[in-house]
């Protein structure tokens, strides 16, 4: 069982993908069962994606907020989306929407995702070079922290690793029993040979600094970040660098349900 859990589809520029294309790729990839991200940048705001993903079990839809935005969902909507098991968490995008994770704007559908005990993940790190203007000071992982220790019971994944910042996002996951990291979106297409050293060297850093070894727990998910990111080569790339099963569960599969609270894995 794997358990793809950052991808998007979208309608606009610069993220054009359908949810057909996605099942076909997870086919080709060997992927049972992704998470797919809501956005307003790609021309898919929540509602867009219920729709689309209605009848596809495999493919779990994670909801998206722009707290700033001039119309952003209501508590009401997005406590529905929550209650009724439509979303198993909310996707943020504060260096593209100039935010801090632990400001105001967003706290109370933070303090939703509490009540209702699924994640927000916020994307972090390296932000996508079509998308103009980005700001990285609202992406470094490190300032996830106030957040995470302001919300204990919130739990977050810092998505991407934090790229570049490996270790900044080990130490906040180390520090902070609520916080996670994927490895999503490492490459734009396929991985080069420089990729798979990097991948590795990152990945190596991230076990290392969130002290995997003392506690036998990765912290760490599966995403590709497809389709920025190829699918079957993500799978080849990370597939044999870990040292242990229990490690590959907890990478592949465990995480992914424990972070979602995912409970219908049998019917997928
Ligand atoms: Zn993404």
């Amino acid at each position: 069982m794997v358990i793809d859990c950052h991808t998007h589809i979208g309608f606009k520029e610069p993220l054009i993908a359908s949810p057909g294309e996605l099942l076909e790729s997870m086919k080709k990839a060997g992927i049972d069962a992704t998470c797919v991200f809501a956005g307003e940048l790609n021309g898919c705001p929540t509602e867009k994606l219920l729709e689309e993903l209605s009848h596809l079990p495999h493919l779990y839809p994670i909801g998206s907020v722009s707290p700033l935005s001039p119309s952003p969902p209501s508590l009401a909507v997005v406590e529905e989306w929550l209650a009724s098991g439509k979303i198993y968490g909310l996707k943020f995008y504060p260096g593209y929407e100039f935010y801090y994770p632990y400001d105001s704007c967003v706290r109370p559908y933070l303090e939703l995702l509490v009540k209702y005990n699924k994640p927000a993940i916020f994307h972090s790190g390296d932000t996508y070079s079509k998308a103009q203007g980005a700001k990285l000071k609202y992406a470094h992982p490190f300032e996830i922290d106030e957040l995470a220790s302001e919300l204990p019971d919130l739990k977050i994944i810092i998505a991407h690793f934090g790229n570049p910042w490996f270790r900044d996002t080990a130490e906040v996951c180390l520090k902070n029993k609520n916080v996670y990291s994927d490895c999503s979106g490492f490459v734009y297409g396929s991985f080069q040979e420089r990729d798979k050293r990097m991948f590795a060297e990152a990945l190596e850093t991230f076990m290392d600094y969130s002290l995997v070894h003392v506690f036998g727990r990765t912290k760490l998910l599966f995403g590709t970040d497809w389709p920025i990111s190829d699918q079957s080569d993500y799978m080849k790339c990370v597939s044999e660098l870990f040292s242990t099963s229990q490690e590959r569960e907890d990478f592949f599969v465990g995480n992914a349900l424990e972070v979602f609270d995912i409970k219908n894995i049998s019917n997928v």
